[in-house]
């Protein structure tokens, strides 16, 4: 394929496994040209991404857990050190504790909405605060939403709201930062079997309706996230911002 991001570096955050939409969007990234570092949760998920390093041209692997602030700045210090400047910044984190996320909206705990937003919203906001600086030619800030957010999805619960959040703070930082070339959107795939959709009570039930009911009638794959991916980065999108972008073989158009 062209190398469409030839030149350009940034980071990619969310990597669990090989199943993770992360590690789509760096491939993808990678086979396109660009150069990468990675951030990622935990350290428990270190045996299943060194395996995986190899095909992504073996960048920096940094622990990132995103409720420490200190961990997040080292992140962005790493890229400062290594490239001087970034063009983009792919994150893929979310997180609900498990008694809120299969629970009603409405038994929420406060501690436990306080984490999932904490984690899967305000995260994306800190990170284009630290970004910021960093882009010194514009660049573009993407995050992982989903569908959930505007419509009631069986078993997504508390996720629907903080999605929305989410979503809403696509646009805001979108009109901070646009006159600084720096471009914001949100990608809403599809369902996807990973560790994070495992979590939800029922997915088979999503992921077989997502094949059946979209007029493409295939389920999205984590490279079709991470083609997108590319497509948003580079400079083809140069004027597109503020976007939720459906990557879910046409799910959401239907009624
Ligand atoms: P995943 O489990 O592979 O990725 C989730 C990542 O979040 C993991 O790498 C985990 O370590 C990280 N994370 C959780 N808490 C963290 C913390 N405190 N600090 C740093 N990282 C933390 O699952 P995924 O499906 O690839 O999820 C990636 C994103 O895609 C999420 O935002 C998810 O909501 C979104 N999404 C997923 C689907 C789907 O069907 N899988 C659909 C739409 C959107």
């Amino acid at each position: 394929s062209l190398p469409l991001l030839k030149g350009k570096k940034g980071i990619v955050v969310g990597i669990a496994n090989e199943n993770s939409i992360a590690y789509g969007c760096a491939k993808e990234i990678h086979n396109t040209g660009a150069e990468l570092l990675l951030g990622y949760g935990t350290e428990k998920s270190e045996p299943y991404i060194q395996p995986l390093l190899a095909d992504l041209g073996n960048p920096d692997l940094v622990l990132c857990d995103v409720t420490d602030d200190e961990q997040l700045e080292n992140l962005f210090q790493h890229a400062k050190d290594k490239w001087g400047k970034i063009d983009f910044l792919v994150h893929c984190i979310a997180f609900c504790p498990k008694d809120d996320l299969f629970g009603r909206v409405t038994d929420c705990s406060r501690e436990g909405f306080k984490i999932a937003m904490d984690i899967s919203c305000y995260s994306f906001i800190r990170m284009a605060h630290l970004a910021e600086p960093l882009m010194t030619d514009g660049g573009t800030l993407l995050t992982m939403t989903y569908y959930g957010s505007e419509k009631v999805v069986p078993n997504y619960n508390i996720m629907g709201p903080v999605k929305a959040a989410l979503e809403s703070s696509v646009r805001y930082l979108a009109s901070d930062l646009g006159s600084k070339g720096i471009r914001v959107h949100a990608l809403s795939p599809g369902p996807i079997k990973t560790r994070a959709a495992s979590g939800i009570d029922h997915f088979e039930a999503l992921l077989n309706a997502s094949a059946e009911h979209t007029p493409i009638q295939q389920q999205v794959t984590i490279e079709d996230v991470g083609d997108v991916a590319v497509g948003m980065i580079s400079d083809s999108a140069k004027s597109l911002t503020g976007h939720i972008a459906y990557v879910d073989s046409g799910y959401h158009i239907l009624g």
